[in-house]
C-alpha cells in the first residue's frame, strides 16, 4: 500500500475500563509504592526470609511488574492511539489477522491466561493499521481478566474505532488456573468469541472460522 496516498487519521478513544472501580486511581508511583509494601507483607506472612539477596528486591519488582506491564491496561492514557487509513482502494472483503499473541491475568486466581486472538472485520469506510489490533488485544489483556470479557471488549473496542459493526473476534486460550493448580488439566483451551453485523450471517462466519483454522 502507498501511504502517501492514503489520508490518515489519529484517534484516541478513551475506554472505559469496564474491570470495575475506576474512580479514584492512584498515581502510578503511588500504586508501586503501597503494591511493594503490601506485597513485602505476604511474603512475610509465608515466612520467607526478605534478607536473602534474591528474595529482598522482589515486592519492588512485582510492585512495578503489576503496575506497568501485568495491569498497564487499566490505565485509560495506556490505550493504544489508532491510526486510520481511508479505504481508497475500497477492499470489500473481509481482513483477517489471526494469531494475535495474548497474555492476560486470570482474575480469580491472578495467574496467567496465555493464548490467541483473531481478528475479522469487513471495512465500512476506513482500515486500521495492522499492528494497531495487536496493540488493542494487549491492552485489554493487561488487566485481571475473564476471557468473555476480554473478548468482547475487543470487539466493542474495534466496532467504536472502525465506525462498523462488521468485527469478529476469537480467543483460545490456556488458563494457568485450570493447568497448574486445581484440576491441573494440561493442554486444555477455552475459545470464546463475538461477532457482530454481517458475520452474524452464517456465510461470513463461516468464511471467517474457516480462515482462522486454516
Ligand atoms: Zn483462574
Amino acid at each position: 500500500m502507498n501511504t502517501d496516498q492514503l489520508k490518515n487519521e489519529q484517534i484516541h478513544i478513551i475506554p472505559t475500563n469496564g474491570n470495575g472501580n475506576s474512580k479514584d486511581i492512584l498515581p502510578p508511583n503511588e500504586k508501586i509504592a503501597l503494591i511493594e509494601q503490601k506485597f513485602k507483607e505476604i511474603m512475610q506472612i509465608l515466612g520467607l526470609d526478605l534478607s536473602d539477596d534474591s528474595l529482598k528486591d522482589t515486592p519492588r519488582r512485582v510492585a512495578k511488574m503489576y503496575v506497568n506491564e501485568t495491569f498497564s491496561g487499566l490505565l485509560p492514557e495506556n490505550a493504544p492511539a489508532i491510526t486510520l487509513f481511508d479505504n481508497k482502494y475500497n477492499y470489500s472483503e473481509m481482513l483477517i489477522e489471526k494469531n494475535i499473541p495474548v497474555y492476560s491475568c486470570c482474575e480469580h486466581h491472578f495467574v496467567p491466561i496465555i493464548g490467541k486472538v483473531h481478528i475479522g472485520y469487513i471495512s465500512g469506510g476506513k482500515v486500521i493499521g495492522l499492528s494497531k489490533l495487536n496493540r488493542v488485544v494487549n491492552y485489554f489483556a493487561k488487566r485481571p481478566q475473564v476471557q468473555e470479557r476480554l473478548t468482547v471488549q475487543i470487539a466493542e473496542y474495534l466496532k467504536k474505532v472502525l465506525g462498523t459493526e462488521n468485527v469478529a473476534v476469537i480467543m483460545e486460550a490456556e488458563h494457568l488456573c485450570v493447568a497448574s493448580r486445581g484440576i491441573r488439566d494440561i493442554g486444555c483451551t477455552t475459545i470464546t468469541s463475538s461477532y457482530h453485523g454481517i458475520f452474524l450471517t452464517s456465510d461470513k462466519r463461516k468464511e471467517f472460522n474457516q480462515q482462522v483454522k486454516a
